[in-house]
């Protein structure tokens, strides 16, 4: 048997350039990688060496000696990609290639946002010899999504925060964490003092839904509901309605899983994770016993990826219940071993009967949101068939709805924004307004450049290839800047203007103290949840 990488990959490719038979793809330098769901390792080519094992930073390659029967689904999905998939198993990747292009002096970047792509760019920024790289964040702590995003029953995939911490390591790296760009400090007031601004601000709020009801009372978004079991401070006002029986999920990508399994799993399950202890109270009292996930189209053309739906299949005291006639209506023909396994997995679910016990969570397919009703807060919420003539709606009573239809990007003040997509527009990373105008100096990088879509790891070629734009216009002088690199000035101009800053050793200090209060819990983790108390122990080390 082969290795086999499972559920938590993050496709930061690390595992790939340590493969000396270069079984691991796609490989970031294939066409298929900026999609992929997962990287698979091929089992006739790896000869189980282990090298990519210890290389990936959220423990997702199992050795061959581990697989268990539990693993039997992740054996299948890594041998299937090679049946369909056009391998180049040329060596190396030059994308992959870890120099940098010689710069002669000091190149200073100021990094905004210290989230996957803000870190995985500083992380290539340092492999210039004389770099200086500043990472701002609007919160009091660093790892944007990873914390405020990563569902508190995956800490497997949080383990990328050791690499983030190591790249935090570097002498040359500085946090600049509780300042917000756009308010505290203008993007112009950075570049007076950087060679190079870089925005990995990512999106922050929901793409809108646009029926008729979409405002009530307990339509809560994503990726608020999302910040709020999260402990993100600014969501912890939100106090969503667990008091009906039914939730609806509009959308059936990685994130609208990720609320399922929230709503789904008995509270105690997660009382050992980081999930914020106000989301775990307001569980324990949950009245709710059936969460409908509902896409607009096909069951081929599902958003979630196959190892996050196998996740929601096994939780423990959840039944997935998929209707199967909405699987019928997909022909074989174009199907790649991608879709046909997300086939094969909803059809393991397709009952017409739940005969058993425990919370149950309804996949439901080709069902268009016309609108939502109630009385200033959500009772109903109706769907038109995707595709048919027939305008009769179905509706489904609820006391919650969640629309999970993507994230947006939010505009920063000074700089272009393309509204449609929710994203600052770039050639390469560069800055480029609609009508051609560049913003020397200013770059872009993450889902504020590309859009929402793509895990972690996804950022990290990203990244790579602003950070050698950024490199190669330092080289050829091409941005005009002032150079008078001073933080400290920076810094004392966001205090008075009512920032409270916290570096590096502030940020260990929050991390310890949550550490610390999370084991005499029994817990992963016990976050913090406002900015007062996160400055507080920043500054003293005491709550
Ligand atoms: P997503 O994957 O883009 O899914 C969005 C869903 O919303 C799709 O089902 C889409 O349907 C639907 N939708 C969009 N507009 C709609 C409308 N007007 N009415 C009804 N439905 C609508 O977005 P996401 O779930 O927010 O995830 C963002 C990215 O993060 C993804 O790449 C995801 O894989 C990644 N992520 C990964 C993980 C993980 O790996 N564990 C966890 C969370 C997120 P259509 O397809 O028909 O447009």
């Amino acid at each position: 048997m082969a290795h086999i990488i499972t559920r938590p990959c993050c496709n930061d490719a690390s595992c790939v350039p340590v493969c000396p038979v270069n079984c691991i793809h796609p490989t970031p330098s294939e066409p298929d990688f900026a999609t992929a769901e997962m990287l698979y390792i091929d089992p006739d080519a790896c000869i189980d060496c282990g090298a990519c094992v210890s290389e990936c930073p959220v423990s997702a390659i199992i050795p061959d000696h581990a697989i268990r029967d539990e693993h039997e689904l992740y054996v299948k999905l890594n041998a299937d990609y090679f049946t369909d998939h056009q391998v180049d198993y040329g060596y190396f990747p030059a994308q992959y290639d870890e120099s940098v292009p010689e710069v002669v002096g000091e190149l200073t970047v100021a990094i905004v946002g210290a989230g996957p792509a803000g870190m995985f760019a500083a992380q290539e920024l340092l492999r210039v010899e004389k770099s200086k790289v500043d990472v701002y964040d609007r919160l009091p702590t660093p790892h944007g999504l990873v914390r405020a995003g990563v569902a508190p029953d995956h800490q497997a995939t949080k383990g990328i925060e050791e690499t983030f911490s190591r790249i935090a390591d570097d002498p040359r790296f500085t946090y600049v964490l509780g300042v917000e760009v756009g308010v505290d400090l203008t993007v112009d007031e950075l570049s007076a003092h950087y060679d190079a601004v870089l925005l990995t601000v990512g999106a922050s709020t929901d793409r809108q839904l646009g029926i008729p009801g979409a405002r009530l009372g307990g339509v809560i978004g994503a990726s608020e509901f999302v910040r709020w079991y999260n402990a993100h401070p600014d969501a912890t006002d939100l106090h969503p309605d667990f008091s009906s029986d039914t939730a609806v999920i509009i959308g059936n990508g990685n994130v609208a899983l990720d609320i399922a399994r929230i709503l789904a799993t008995p509270a105690e399950d997660l009382a050992s994770t980081d999930i914020a202890g106000h989301a775990l109270n307001a569980l324990r009292g949950s009245a709710i016993t059936d969460i409908y996930v509902v896409a607009r189209r096909g069951a081929a053309d599902s958003a979630f990826t196959n190892q996050e739906f196998a996740a929601l299949m096994d939780t423990p005291q959840v039944n997935v219940l998929v209707e199967p006639e909405t699987l019928a209506v997909d022909s074989d023909a174009a199907m790649d071993s991608t879709v046909r396994n997300k086939i094969e997995l909803l059809g393991r679910c397709a009952v017409t009967v739940d005969e058993r016990g425990g919370r149950r969570v309804h996949v439901r397919h080709l069902a268009t949101p016309v609108a939502i009703v109630g009385d200033r807060r959500v009772e109903s919420i109706s769907f038109r068939r995707t595709g048919s003539p027939d305008e009769s709606v179905t509706t489904i009573q609820a006391g919650l709805v969640i629309p999970s239809i993507g994230y947006a990007g939010t505009a920063i003040s000074g700089l272009p924004f393309d509204a449609d997509t929710g994203t600052i527009p770039n050639v390469d990373g560069r800055v480029r307004g609609e009508d051609g105008d560049a913003r020397p100096g200013v770059y872009v990088s993450g889902w504020i450049r590309r859009g929402p879509s793509g895990g972690i790891g996804m950022n990290k070629s990203d990244a790579k290839q602003v950070a050698l734009a950024i490199i190669e216009d330092f080289r050829a002088g091409r941005n005009p800047l002032p150079r008078s690199y001073d933080r400290d000035a920076l810094l004392a101009l966001a205090e008075q203007r009512g920032a409270s800053v916290v570096g590096l050793d502030g940020w260990r200090r929050i991390d310890t103290a949550e550490l610390e209060a999370g084991r005499a819990l029994a817990r992963a983790r016990m976050k913090l949840t406002t900015r007062g108390e996160m400055v507080r122990i920043a500054t003293t080390g005491r709550r």
